[in-house]
């Protein structure tokens, strides 16, 4: 018997009824796959209508916001967030090291979490 697993949402253990995995963080959740049992959700399953498969969500990846307007930076801001000189992430930018967005008016424009690659 492997050790029972736990919900990385509220740390309880699983069941086999109750156990899900997440396809965005590779966790397992608590999912109540019986609807006669009682059991809680820590997260949700649906049909996803393109593919027609199941996929599975835990609700810390469903909290997980979108970056929103405030983590868009632009050249300055971001070269302000790394230390680097705007020159000197241009050219990163350029070169490829760090996902980018260039405008038609060659203004650059970064996600704030993808601007860890540079300051990892
Ligand atoms: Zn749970
Ligand atoms: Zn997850």
């Amino acid at each position: 018997m492997p050790d029972a697993l736990t919900c990385l949402v509220c740390l309880e253990p699983l069941t086999a009824t109750t156990e899900a995995w997440c396809q965005q963080c590779g966790g397992s959740y608590h999912l109540n796959q019986r609807s006669d049992l009682p059991g809680k959700d820590c997260g949700d399953v649906w049909i996803n209508e393109e593919s027609m498969a199941l996929e599975f969500s835990c609700n810390r990846c469903i909290n997980t916001p979108a970056p929103g307007l405030d983590d868009i930076l632009d050249l300055a801001e971001a070269a302000g967030v790394v230390g680097l000189s705007p020159a000197a992430l241009a050219e990163a930018a350029d070169g490829g090291q760090v996902a980018h967005r260039k405008t038609g008016a060659g203004t650059y424009l970064f996600v704030r979490q993808d601007l860890d690659t540079l300051t990892r």
